[in-house]
């Protein structure tokens, strides 16, 4: 509907977004961070929800008109917090990077210290990078994976963390496939009485599915994206821990009332790091807990790892070297250094056969950012359209026709044809998301 009056009147942008839907629809998508979103929360998003101011919470807004889009957040919020069982949640976050600042500006003050997962390692821009807001107003220190295992070893970290003394420890990754010890992470934050933040931008979905550990009952503070594994619109969100509620000492000027945690959180998203929140993409993510909240949506990210350990075990068998071994998760990251080939070959290879992913560092990587030693392969996307561990270890296949002979553009032109095929047997959006 939509579509059609977009044709009308900007026939330049339609076209676009129609050629990006036939991209999406005849490539092998494996950028470990995306997925394809419902029909339905797409269709949230493009609702009349985006015309409205709706600053402040539900109930207490600083605009009249909200009856309906009060509701719709309530809801929002309701759906999430019964998915986590938390006791507390914040939808408003416009992005991962959104949540995140809201964390520390509740529980950092500018120059205090901050341990965090090293971004070479598998870390994200957000724990202290040098070139993001938290690693310019905030003192970051980082801890890394082992050179041998490609994992974290928590003797190390807490070695670490006695030595930096951080006020906040953060966990979670972009580029770790492995399952995290969050209980040992909360001995180590009480060991040096520092707050424990999980970001579980990657794996929301997993967890949610319970298919990975919890973090809710060991983190003070949890944030995510929603499009992600998780498959909602595009945003972020904030939970509480399940057993973590503190007042910081902080008190509200006027009425001297004292503020907990939970309050200081949705004051440090709004009014402290935004202005109003998007109602459509809050619709759109009530619409994807909803879905998030069915049984399928289990058995789908149980398929989610199914395809990740297919791809690890065919990619180990053609002798390619996977790090940490193999994976718990979604993602597989390669080691490409045994093949003489780096990340930024091997992701223009791909890309000309039409299979997306993308070069990512690995851990002790001697290449610089834009060109890395490794590729990062996820698995959501393509699950979501319906793939099964067959399929996956056929696009394995692939892959190592295409980086055997990296120069060859007739053998990509030929792989095109093998990728639309494929393609074509699970067509975008032909299925079904719940
Ligand atoms: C993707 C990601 C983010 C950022 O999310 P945006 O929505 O892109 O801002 C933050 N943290 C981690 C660990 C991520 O993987």
């Amino acid at each position: 509907m939509i579509n059609n009056r977009l044709n009308i009147q900007d026939p330049e942008v339609f076209n676009l977004i129609e050629k990006e839907t036939e991209r999406q629809n005849h490539n092998v998508e494996l950028i470990a961070s995306e997925n394809f979103a419902s029909k339905a929360v797409m269709e949230a998003m493009g609702s009349t929800l985006t015309n409205k101011y709706a600053e402040g919470l539900p109930g207490k807004r600083y605009y009249g008109g909200c009856k309906f889009v009060d509701v719709v957040e309530d809801i929002a919020r309701d759906r999430l917090k019964q998915l986590f069982g938390a006791d507390w949640a914040n939808v408003q976050p416009h992005s991962g990077a959104q949540a995140n600042a809201a964390v520390y500006l509740t529980f950092m003050n500018p120059g205090d210290k901050l341990l965090g997962f090293d971004l070479s390692h598998g870390g994200h821009l957000t724990h202290g990078s040098p070139v993001n807001f938290s690693g310019i107003l905030y003192d970051a220190h980082f801890y890394g994976v082992e050179k041998e295992t490609g994992k974290l070893d928590m003797n190390r970290i807490r070695e670490k963390a006695k030595e930096v003394n951080p006020k906040m420890i953060s966990i979670g990754a972009s580029a770790y496939p492995r399952d995290i010890d969050y209980e040992a992470f909360r001995e180590i934050a009480d060991e040096v009485g520092a707050f424990l933040w999980m970001d579980m931008a990657h794996t929301a979905g997993l967890i949610a599915a319970k298919l990975l550990n919890d973090p809710l009952p060991w983190c003070d503070v949890v944030t995510s994206t929603t499009h992600k594994t998780l498959r909602g619109p595009r945003g972020g969100i904030i939970l509480k821990g399940r057993d973590s509620e503190n007042s910081l000492g902080k008190v509200a000027p006027k009425s001297g009332r004292v503020k907990m945690w939970s309050e200081l959180l949705d004051g440090a998203v709004f009014p402290g790091t935004q202005g109003g929140p998007l109602m459509h993409v809050i619709a759109a993510k009530a619409v994807a807990f909803g879905e998030a909240l069915r049984p399928e949506f289990v058995s789908y990210q149980k398929k989610v790892i199914d395809n990740a350990k297919a791809m690890a075990n065919r990619f180990t068998e053609l002798g390619y070297k996977v790090v940490s071994g193999g994976t718990d998760n979604h993602l597989v990251l390669v080691d490409l250094r045994n093949k003489n080939l780096t990340g930024k070959i091997a992701e223009n290879a791909l890309g000309n056969a039409e299979i997306t992913v993308n070069k990512n560092m690995v851990p002790f990587d001697t290449q610089s950012p834009f060109v890395t030693s490794g590729i990062r392969i996820g698995t959501p996307a393509m699950t979501t359209r319906g793939m099964g561990p067959d399929e996956f270890g056929y696009i394995v296949e692939l892959m190592d026709k295409v980086l055997s002979k990296p120069e060859d553009t007739d053998l990509q032109e030929q792989v095109i044809r093998d990728v639309k095929a494929l393609c074509e047997r699970f067509p975008l959006y032909d299925f079904v998301t719940i």
